[in-house]
């Protein structure tokens, strides 16, 4: 047996518990890895509460993303001792997680360590922070460049926020954060933040266009501040949508699409090809600063996951939070 947060279906809901896991019972897969660190993202908060149905198979192993060595391996890319790290495809969802000693999953889902980076940096970045990466990737293709103009990113103090603001400062763009915690002004600035707002003026009922303030954005806030940050997109400028930490609705109208060229870019993380998740990790060596990352991380156990869940749906986790496993 090993340790982990095992999610149990209950009468109302779901519970969730420290407890031991029996080996035998690990899923499918054809290498086992000694996982070492993993992280909490919002998501990991809505299984471990139950506060949505995240968890779609019981008993699950919660957790949507690790690091750690590969044990045993009959995938012809994977031997024993590789250090890998494997986020989304349903961990922690359908296929059993990540908070535990060990996981079994398809040598198809795993992207090597990169060169220079550690397996308790890795999940420092996390999905939330390889998430950022995404959405910068995403508004590069699209043309958004530093010299277009500035980059908003909402939901600022979180974790795809903080790591967000860290790259795109590295990568010379302004970066405009938009948070709930002006208290937070300080650490904002300290990860490249040219400008900070109060995510008030984003959060009412958005005008169909508004004055054209960013040539692009990040958002992981969703609902009217989505539909605010879009209606004062530049002309021809992009917004990455991470996430619906306001919500998933999108009262939006068609006016910035069709008046305004803006384009709106869907970022997904679970499902991402792997191609695209190893140039993610990559440029997360490069383009992302160690001392940033430190200044953003705090770290917990395995038994203090179940409370910071409930913290990060309130809003109150600021930057990330890496588990140490073992
Ligand atoms: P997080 O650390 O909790 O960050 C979310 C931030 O959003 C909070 O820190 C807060 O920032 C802001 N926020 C929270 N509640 C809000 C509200 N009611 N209204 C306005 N702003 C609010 O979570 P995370 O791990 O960074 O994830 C952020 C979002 O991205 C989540 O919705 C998550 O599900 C999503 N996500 C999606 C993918 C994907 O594949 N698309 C991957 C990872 C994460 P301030 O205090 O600064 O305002």
């Amino acid at each position: 047996t090993f340790k982990a947060i095992r999610i149990d279906k209950a009468d109302k809901g779901t519970t969730a518990a420290l407890t031991q896991f029996d080996e035998a019972e690990l899923m499918e897969g054809d290498v086992t890895v000694r996982v070492e660190w993993s992280t909490l993202n919002y998501k990991d908060g809505l299984a471990v509460t139950g506060k949505a149905p995240v968890v779609r198979r019981f008993p699950m192993i919660a957790g949507v993303d690790f690091a750690g060595t590969v044990e045993q391996s009959s995938h012809p890319q994977w031997k024993p001792g590789d250090k890998v790290i494997c986020n989304g495809w349903g961990l922690g969802e359908t296929h059993l997680g990540a908070y535990a000693e060990k996981a079994r999953v398809k040598g198809d889902w795993l992207v090597r360590l990169p060169e220079g980076m550690s397996t308790r940096d890795a999940m420092a970045i996390g999905t939330a922070g390889y998430t950022a990466m995404l959405a910068v990737l995403a508004l590069e293709k699209h043309g958004v460049m530093p010299n277009n103009g500035p980059v908003v990113v909402t939901g600022a103090a979180g974790g795809v926020g903080s790591v967000a603001l860290a790259v795109l400062s590295k990568l010379g763009y302004h970066a405009i954060a938009s948070t709930g915690r002006m208290s937070e002004t300080p650490y904002l600035k300290g990860l490249g933040a040219t400008e900070v707002i109060d995510r008030n003026e984003l959060s009412g009922p958005a005008k169909p266009l508004a004055r054209e303030r960013w040539a692009g954005g990040i958002d992981s806030v969703g609902s009217t501040t989505l539909a605010n940050v879009l209606s004062m997109t530049k002309y021809a400028g992009a917004v990455a949508a991470c996430g619906l930490a306001a919500g998933m609705d999108l009262p939006s109208s068609v006016a910035p699409f069709i008046l305004r060229g803006v384009c709106l870019l869907g970022i997904d993380s679970v499902m991402c090809p792997i191609e695209l998740r190893k140039t993610a990790w990559q440029r997360l060596v490069s383009d992302l600063d160690r001392t940033k990352l430190a200044e953003i991380t705090h770290e917990i156990g395995l038994d203090q996951v179940i409370d910071a869940g409930a913290k990060i749906l309130a809003g109150q986790v600021r930057g990330r939070i890496v588990v140490k496993i073992l």
